[in-house]
């Protein structure tokens, strides 16, 4: 493994991007890396595309200077893909990677088939962010890199809950707090708290919800014109998929949101049996074994029968 500082020997510009509907172990990677780089390799000039994160990341350093606009074509000595899982999923920064004069991805996705120049995969690890410290020398990392990459590991890990923790994952957070700030603040701000419409959201899908095979697998889907009705994005949707997944009994759970008439964004998470990241590969989609997404066309009815399908084989070889 290369470390940072063989990356970037003889290196003058690097681009940094994530993927599409950036997540806080996206945002934090690459505002965690934008810092490092800021702070300890001072000559070279760092940029990061990424979409427009939600604001709750706007707390990280460096966050205004997140370029998410049309900006005009340049070439880089060097291109960054974190936290992204295939090249499609860079979205419309994509042209920055191809025109790159070298390209390195870092990413810890099961479903990366290794997209760049230099390839990190580790689909063991917890987070992107967790991935990251490894090329980070302990003592260059400063607290405003160290809160970026904290937020990225407990996002990922649902603060350190899912079955992707270990003790690495938490001797990397201690690590990380032990720059000093205030950690508990960052998981309430970014992680428990929402506004009222997002609440209002969440309510709407968890009273809609439908159990299917026996109460083995949840669904909700939110239509676009529900969305308009709340005032909601996306962006708001996060972590309703997650409140589905704590319903007892439950193996799988399946969150829709439709992107455009009869195109529906997909969320599966599993608790212990059911591998989504290999459904959701099935389907052009990707992710982990228990925490997947893809996009998928049809009615409702249609993207859910497709799925339950596939949910139900491989209950039935577990059984
Ligand atoms: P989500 O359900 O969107 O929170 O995504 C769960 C995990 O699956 C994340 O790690 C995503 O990066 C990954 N993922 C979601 N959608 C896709 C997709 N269309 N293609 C590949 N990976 C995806
Ligand atoms: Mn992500
Ligand atoms: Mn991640």
């Amino acid at each position: 493994m290369n470390s940072l500082e063989s990356m970037l020997s003889g290196v003058t510009t690097v681009a940094i991007g994530g993927h599409v509907r950036p997540d806080g172990d996206c945002v934090g990677s690459c505002l965690g890396l934008y810092n490092y780089i800021r702070d300890n390799f001072q000559e070279i000039q760092v940029t990061v595309y990424l979409e427009q994160p939600s604001k709750v990341f706007s707390f990280m350093q460096g966050a205004d200077h997140i370029c998410s606009g049309d900006e005009e074509d340049v070439v880089y000595d060097l291109f960054f893909a974190l936290d992204c899982g295939d090249k499609e999923r860079l979205g419309k920064f994509v042209k920055y990677f191809d025109a790159a004069r070298h390209t390195v991805c870092i990413d810890h996705h099961i479903s990366n088939v290794g997209f760049a120049d230099e390839n990190y995969i580790k689909g063991e690890l917890s987070s992107t962010c967790e991935f990251l410290c490894e090329f980070m020398e302990n003592q260059k990392i400063s607290v405003e890199t160290a809160k970026c990459l904290y937020t990225g590991i407990a996002h990922d890990t649902g603060v350190f809950q899912y079955s992707n923790t270990t003790s690495k994952t938490l001797n990397t957070a201690g690590m990380l707090i032990d720059k000093g700030f205030d950690f508990s603040r960052i998981i309430d701000e970014t992680f428990y708290q929402k506004t009222y419409k997002q609440k209002q959201i969440t309510g709407r899908a968890l009273l809609e919800s439908i159990m299917v095979l026996d109460g083995k697998v949840i669904f909700s889907a939110v239509r676009a014109k529900d969305m308009e009705f709340y005032g909601v994005t996306p962006q708001d949707l996060d972590g309703i998929v997650s409140q589905l997944r704590t319903t007892e009994g439950v193996e799988v759970a399946i969150f829709l949101y439709e992107l455009s008439p009869q195109v529906y964004k997909v969320s599966m998470r599993s608790k212990q049996c059911v591998n989504v990241s290999e459904i959701a590969g099935f389907f052009g989609g990707g992710g982990h074994i228990r925490a997947a997404g893809c996009t998928m066309q049809g009615s409702m009815y249609d993207v859910i029968n497709n799925l339950t399908e596939h949910i139900e084989k491989q209950l039935l070889t577990e059984n």
